[in-house]
């Protein structure tokens, strides 16, 4: 099932700069981290901050009819609307998949290690040389 852009029309429904703040944050890549737990309707990520050099971590919680029940955020408006939580919104509806698995994204692929490539020597590096003991020995 995909994220609906129900969840962010909602939220942002009558306020105008919130839906145009949040779509700013996206386009610009704002958005570092968004993990999205579907059997638990929870969305989770990092925003980063507009103007200054800083990240805020944001947790909602999706309700029924597509509205948010719980949300928090670092920034000062924390408890209340602010745009890093329509940030979210906005991005679990133009990148969850449509898929039932629980999906996460990670925005820096600087910070996963790099998947290393194994040739068969390298999983078995004394293979040769146990083959060559057993038969010199028997
Ligand atoms: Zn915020």
């Amino acid at each position: 099932m995909a994220f609906s852009i129900l969840y962010w029309a909602n939220y942002t429904a009558g306020t105008k700069k919130l839906s145009r703040k949040s779509e700013i944050a996206v386009h610009s890549d704002h958005v570092l981290r968004f993990i999205y737990d579907q059997e638990a309707s929870y969305v989770r990520g990092v925003v980063q901050a507009s103007m200054r050099d800083r990240s805020y971590n944001v947790t909602i919680s999706l309700g029924t009819n597509y509205n948010v029940e719980n949300s928090t955020c670092e920034c000062v408006n924390g408890q209340d609307k602010c745009h890093h939580k329509a940030s979210l919104l906005l991005y679990g509806y133009k990148n969850v998949s449509k898929t039932d698995v629980r999906q996460s994204w990670v925005k820096n692929p600087k910070s996963v290690p790099p998947r290393q490539t194994k040739t068969m020597e390298d999983l078995f590096p004394a293979a040769d040389r146990f083959v060559n003991y057993r038969l010199a020995s028997s």
